[in-house]
């Protein structure tokens, strides 16, 4: 961290920094050193500059060089089933979501890492515009600060886990997730364990190589949605640049290094990548590696591409554990009120439109 700090052209966002690195540069401005922790705990609590409890000269100097919060709640959408989907609003105007997910063994982040995204995936709506930016890992921690503090009380954390699953390629923008990375479990912090992390990527394969070496405890996940290279790449423009054989490599590689399983991510296409011929091709690619695969039936993003029935996804799941994978199928949460990614901003975009058009 002390290394990123200097490498890096220094930000204005105070989230971006843990207490130490705080404590190197506003010393000049604000005395003493205590009134930086609480400076660093408002940035957790997801307060306003104006809630800070120290003199006013030093509030001053404080909001002229830097900010303390870069992100405020557009919009909340809560579901039958206790889903609350979050559009936030960065300074610059741009907007992204996240989800909070209540489950019985604690509760969820899903976060976003781009504004956007490039990847283009065929089944996802957050690549319809593109990328438009990356997310800074100080603006990943506030995220996760205002929706920590909207769910309960300020002063503790109020979720057990995150998953970067929401828009945008996490690998994509390495440097910003491993930072946020660290934040996020630095102890001074929310003191999240790494195992509690889960990190989804389209499979950048050489970005999944340098994920590798850092040896964290967090959970990969990879983006496979298909048996074979023919079938990827009709539905992802990433599978152009890497083959399943290199993906499954790179599963192979990482567990062994990491001594931690990975997980396949299979989203149900009808017609597309449903047959038992793709369990069996499954099968054949995964058999001899440390893998789970976590099945998920498609929430469609338009008429072009549908799910399965509910019984045909079973019978997959089911088909693929008799052929000896570890395999099961993700319930989807929140589908009432858009919970696959971008599709609450393309809502949003699309009603935005509207109105502007009226
Ligand atoms: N860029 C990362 C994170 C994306 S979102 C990645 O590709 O993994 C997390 C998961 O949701 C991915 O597995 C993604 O493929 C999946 N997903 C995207 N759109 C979906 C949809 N409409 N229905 C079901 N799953 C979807």
């Amino acid at each position: 961290m002390e290394q990123n700090l200097k490498s890096e052209k220094k930000s204005n966002i105070l989230a971006n920094y843990n207490l130490s690195e705080l404590e190197s540069f506003l010393l000049d401005i604000i005395k003493p050193k205590y009134r930086i922790k609480q400076i660093f705990d408002a940035i957790l609590q997801a307060k306003d500059i104006d809630e800070l409890n120290i003199p006013k000269e030093m509030i001053t100097k404080l909001s002229e060089n830097y900010i303390l919060k870069p992100l405020k709640i557009h919009t909340v959408l809560k579901s039958k089933d206790g889903t609350k989907k979050y559009l936030l609003q960065l300074n610059d105007g741009n907007i992204f979501e996240s989800v909070f997910l209540t489950q019985n063994y604690g509760n969820t982040i899903c976060l976003s890492t781009q504004v956007g995204c490039r990847m283009g995936c065929s089944f996802c709506a957050s690549t319809v515009k593109g990328l438009i930016r990356n997310l800074t890992a100080g603006e990943m921690l506030a995220a996760i600060s205002i929706i920590n503090a909207d769910n309960g009380q300020k002063t503790e954390r109020n979720f057990s886990n995150i998953v970067l699953m929401g828009s945008g390629e996490p690998l994509d923008n390495f440097d910003n997730v491993t930072k946020f990375l660290y934040l996020v479990t630095d102890k001074n912090g929310f003191n999240l364990s790494e195992r509690n992390i889960s990190l989804s990527t389209c499979g950048l394969v050489n970005k999944i190589y340098d994920l590798m070496k850092l040896k964290l405890n967090i959970n990969l996940c990879i983006s496979l949605h298909a048996s074979t290279d023919e079938i990827r790449q009709k539905i992802m423009p990433v599978a152009k640049a890497y083959s399943i054989n290199e993906i499954v490599k790179a599963v192979f590689d990482y567990a062994k290094y990491t001594k931690r399983r990975v997980i396949l991510e299979y989203c149900l296409i009808k017609g597309v990548n449903d047959s038992f011929d793709d369990c069996e091709r499954l099968v054949k690619l995964f058999k001899n590696v440390l893998c789970h695969f976590n099945v998920i039936n498609l929430n469609p993003k338009d008429d072009k591409q549908s799910p399965v029935t509910k019984k045909s996804a079973y019978a997959f799941v089911q088909k693929l554990n008799d052929l000896g994978l570890s395999a099961t199928l993700r319930r989807s949460q929140g589908s009432d009120i858009e919970g696959a990614c971008g599709q609450l901003k393309v809502k949003f975009e699309q009603n935005d439109e509207k109105n502007s058009k009226k």
